[in-house]
């Protein structure tokens, strides 16, 4: 089964940049890593690959696709620039050939796409040099999740991470905008345990006066749950959300409320790269209570985690950014399109990578938090995924 386009779907385009200049490929062009580790100018090795699979959402979250822009002449994609099912499989291949172990489905909204499944199924046949399955993981809003989680599962979908901004269904009705209710998301969740698709997170973008709080019923409703909870700082990405340092609430305070009542003890990194920094429940001695679970806060504006970066991410129509502030990508798209061999492609990625410097978050915390950032017009979140 192949996939065809879906008439249906919201239509709406992201901000698109002119892209950067490919390196120079030769048919026989060399890989440049022999031993499978591909670091980048500071160090850091090729992990973790984002796929956006459409730049559609049926949510219109104020803080990645606001009403305001993402209306109904909004210019969406038209189906013939995305990156095929065959097409991302093969780029995907090649990027696990260059040291990628982790794929991340996102969007845009990812169940949108049509026969998403079909595509889960290709990636999950893929191995890494040394014969292992790929963490395949989506993030979703969880809105076609009850229906769909079996499917993704079957298919071979490893784990899904569900945005959800609060319990208080008036709250999360107006955060996303589309008065879609709370109840729905929770039977996508219990959907997705049912299947198996765990351990899953939820990822909570706190808004200072929006929905902080909702922090602590949040925290309350999944303890003792298994899913793991992570508290967003509310990102300066793109430039559509009219972001201001005031409404960002630094992890810390989230930290502390939930201290306040639920106390925590800071855990290790599980690994390298790890974006969210951990906590665990403490019992009455102080430990961590495994059974109660763990939070996670990503600081993305208050502690950049640039050090160990190593993920890339690629758009719904094939280019490849290096950061999630980049303004700029590479077209892979013309590579596939152009007749160009696996070993050339494979070579411009590692050539690519090898030059990365990208370090956003560091830059925007030496210039002062609310600076508005270093570099020129950001792409969109609904383009790049996050
Ligand atoms: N539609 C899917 C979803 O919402 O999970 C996947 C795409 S969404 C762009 C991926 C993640 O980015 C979500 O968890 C969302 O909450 C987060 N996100 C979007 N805009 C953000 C912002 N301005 N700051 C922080 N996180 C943001
Ligand atoms: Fe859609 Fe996800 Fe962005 Fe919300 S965060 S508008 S659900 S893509
Ligand atoms: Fe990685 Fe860019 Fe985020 Fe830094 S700002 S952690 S380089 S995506």
């Amino acid at each position: 089964m192949t996939e065809q386009s879906s008439p249906r779907i919201i239509p709406v385009v992201g901000h698109r940049d002119a892209g950067l200049a490919l390196p120079e490929i030769g048919l026989h062009a060399e890989l440049p890593s022999a031993n499978g580790v591909l670091n980048d100018a500071r160090g850091r090795p090729l992990h973790d690959l984002r796929i956006s699979v459409t730049d559609r959402c049926n949510f219109r979250c104020s803080y990645c696709m606001p009403k305001a822009t993402f209306d109904k002449d909004y210019p969406y994609l038209p189906h013939a620039s995305l990156l095929s099912f065959e097409e991302i499989t093969r780029l995907a291949r090649l990027f696990v050939q260059q040291g990628v172990q982790k794929i991340r489905l996102t969007g845009g909204e990812p169940l949108l796409r049509k026969n998403i499944e079909v595509l889960i199924g290709q990636l999950s046949s893929l191995r890494t040099p040394t014969g292992l399955p790929l963490d395949l993981t989506l993030t979703t809003n969880g809105s076609l999740l009850a229906r769909k989680a079996c499917d993704l599962k079957a298919a071979g979908l490893k784990r899904v991470t569900v945005s959800l901004d609060g319990l208080d269904d008036a709250v999360f009705r107006a955060m996303n905008d589309v008065d879609f209710p709370v109840a729905d998301v929770l039977a996508g969740l219990d959907a997705a345990q049912a299947a198996g698709l765990g351990p899953i997170k939820v990822n909570m973008v706190v808004k200072r006066g929006t929905n902080d709080h909702e922090i602590l019923p949040m925290a309350r409703h999944f303890k003792n749950t298994g899913i793991v909870l992570r508290f967003i700082e509310y990102m300066d990405v793109g430039v559509t959300n009219g972001w201001r340092m005031q409404e960002v609430m630094p992890s810390a305070e989230v930290i502390d409320r939930i201290h306040s009542e639920l106390p925590l003890v800071p855990l290790e990194a599980s690994s390298t790269g790890e974006t969210a920094q951990r906590w665990g429940y403490a019992d009455a001695r102080g430990q961590h209570d495994t059974a109660s679970g763990e939070i996670g806060v990503i600081s993305s504006v208050t502690q950049a985690f640039c050090g160990d970066c190593n993920r890339a991410r690629l758009s719904t129509e094939g280019r490849l950014y290096l950061c999630l502030f980049a303004s700029q990508g590479y077209d892979l798209k013309s590579l596939l399109r152009g007749a160009t061999s696996d070993e050339a492609i494979s070579a411009a990625l590692g050539r690519i990578w090898q030059r990365r410097s990208d370090r956003y978050s560091e830059l925007r915390s030496s210039l002062g938090a609310d600076s508005g950032g270093p570099g020129g017009r950001r792409i969109e979140m609904s383009y790049i995924g996050g």
